[in-house]
């Protein structure tokens, strides 16, 4: 094995943890480098002492020097971004031009927590003669948040800058499946000062994210990851009374006009499905070719046979996963869409254990069809074919999913009715993959995000923090109005 085995984090130590193992894999050979730990409920409780030891302290610290961690944690991870790269490629598969975008977002999602104290500076008035009301934000307590295995560096730096930022003291348990990157980012909070106890991380899958959700101690959840993990996981800790905010999965459809610029909505559709090889809750999954669309259906061929899996495109995350999304493709075919692109039995030379699926396009995809409904988190993309815009749009809230929508069209009109009336938290015009850049905040709606509110960005502060409604009268004025 390339690394030792993973350890938890627990007040500032990495120590030890869980009664067995589970093999962590390099999805681009196959091959095993490391272990994870499958902790337990006494891990998570472990962790949460640690963290209400810590929050005393590190809540009462003015939130200007807190931030200093941050800004120091910033400069590690550009210090250190060609090692925090690899090893993203290394246990997620990702290339290594994709696993670097995923340090770049995580440094900017710190800029962010860098500019909280900014941001969260309170409201004040004097509301009658002499009386003053002002709000002011405080930290919840101990928190915890819950990763997917598609971004090991991104999606825990969606939660930990702000959350830490803010005054709470977090738990992090990470994707089994890629458990080294938040070692790291432990290990570079601690270098930048973070005191013990204000990160834990705890490794383990369904018996620690039960235990999370059950545990007393613990204010708030934040969970990222499938829906049908995202359902349990809302329901589970909301009955112990916590504040959640979980996000799900995705089924984001791109509508493409007859009059949408060739190259651009061609070569953008195809980065869109294939980029960090379909595994993105924002990536294409389903495009509505509306009308007249065949010139640009076949520029997307063009450009998807020149991704060569093994350099541009990288393995999906396990040998499941491959064989799932193979079947999902094989089905549509059965059921007479056609393919025109076919990425199964792809096979990399020298890393012939790897998990590779290459691009895919299928036309003709009927909205009945499981690969129109279901996430199939890959490098493919289905075509339905759409008669007008309208016909297109109830294809696209049909879903009962809600992440993202995007439209391609050189129209005003056109696109301002689908930023309009597309049902789902995210849209893009022109662009494959609408992600809200810092300080816009990333949330679905409907069954891609339960709870209310956003994740990052400003959206993030409501969720993180709870605020104090304060009135006060230091005037010696007595008897003058309804407030004395
Ligand atoms: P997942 O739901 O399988 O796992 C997410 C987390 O839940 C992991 O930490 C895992 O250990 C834990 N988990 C798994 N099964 C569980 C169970 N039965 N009970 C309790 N906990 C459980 O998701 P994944 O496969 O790691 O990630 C891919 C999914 O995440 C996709 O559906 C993708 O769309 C979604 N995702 C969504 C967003 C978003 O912002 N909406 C962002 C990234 C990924």
């Amino acid at each position: 094995m390339k690394y030792p085995a993973v350890q938890n984090y627990v007040g500032g130590r990495f120590v030890i943890g869980g009664a067995s193992f589970l093999d962590v894999h390099n999805p681009g050979d196959g091959s095993v480098i490391s272990r994870v730990p499958l902790s337990s409920g006494q891990e998570v409780d472990a962790a949460v002492i640690a963290a209400k030891a810590a929050f005393p302290a590190w809540s009462a610290l003015p939130i200007k020097e807190r931030v200093q961690v941050f800004y120091r944690y910033r400069a590690l991870l550009e210090r250190d971004i060609e090692s925090l790269t690899a090893l993203v490629s290394e246990e997620n598969g990702k290339v290594y031009t994709e696993a670097r975008a995923e340090i770049l977002k995580s440094m900017e999602l710190t800029e962010f927590a860098c500019s909280l104290p900014q941001i969260t500076a309170g409201e004040v008035l004097e509301v009658s003669r002499g009386v003053e009301c002002r709000i002011e934000r405080f930290p919840l307590g101990v928190v915890a948040s819950i990763t997917p295995f598609n971004f090991p560096n991104m999606v825990p730096n969606w939660t930990i800058p702000n959350a830490i930022a803010l005054g709470n003291c977090l738990i992090l348990k990470p994707s089994e499946l890629v458990p080294l990157s938040s070692s790291r980012i432990a290990d570079l909070l601690r270098e930048a000062g973070l005191p013990d106890g204000v990160l834990q991380v705890v490794h383990g899958g369904k018996d620690v994210v039960e235990a999370i959700c059950d545990h007393p101690g613990i204010e708030a959840v934040s969970f990222v990851g499938s829906t049908r993990v995202a359902k349990i996981v809302y329901r589970r800790a909301t009955a112990t009374l916590k504040r959640v905010l979980a996000l799900g999965g995705a089924k984001n459809h791109l509508i493409v006009m007859p009059d949408a610029d060739l190259e651009m909505t061609s070569s953008n559709v195809v980065a869109s499905m294939t980029g960090c090889a379909g595994q993105r809750c924002m990536a294409a999954s389903v495009m509505v070719a509306v009308s007249d669309t065949d010139h640009i259906i076949d520029r997307m061929i063009h450009y998807a046979k020149m991704i060569v899996p093994g350099e541009n495109l990288g393995p999906v995350i396990s040998a499941e996963a491959r064989d799932r999304i193979e079947r999902y493709i094989t089905e549509a075919e059965a059921a007479g869409a056609r393919v025109l692109v076919d990425g199964r039995k792809t096979v990399v030379k020298g890393r012939e254990r790897g998990y590779y699926v290459g691009p895919t396009i299928i036309d003709h995809v009927t909205p009945d069809m499981k690969i129109a409904q279901e996430e199939v988190f890959g490098p493919v993309l289905a075509i339905i074919r759409s008669k007008d815009l309208d016909a297109a749009m109830a294809v696209e809230n049909a879903s009962p999913y809600g992440n993202a929508a995007s439209v391609f069209t050189e129209s005003g009109g056109t696109a301002r009715y689908v930023m309009e009336h597309a049902s789902a938290g995210m849209i893009g015009v022109n662009v494959g993959v609408p992600v809200p850049r810092e300080p816009f905040s990333f949330g679905g709606w409907n069954e891609s995000r339960f709870g209310v509110g956003d994740i990052t960005g400003r959206g993030s502060i409501e969720f993180w923090t709870q605020s104090k409604k304060m009135t006060t009268k230091w005037n010696r004025e007595h008897g003058t109005n309804w407030m004395s």
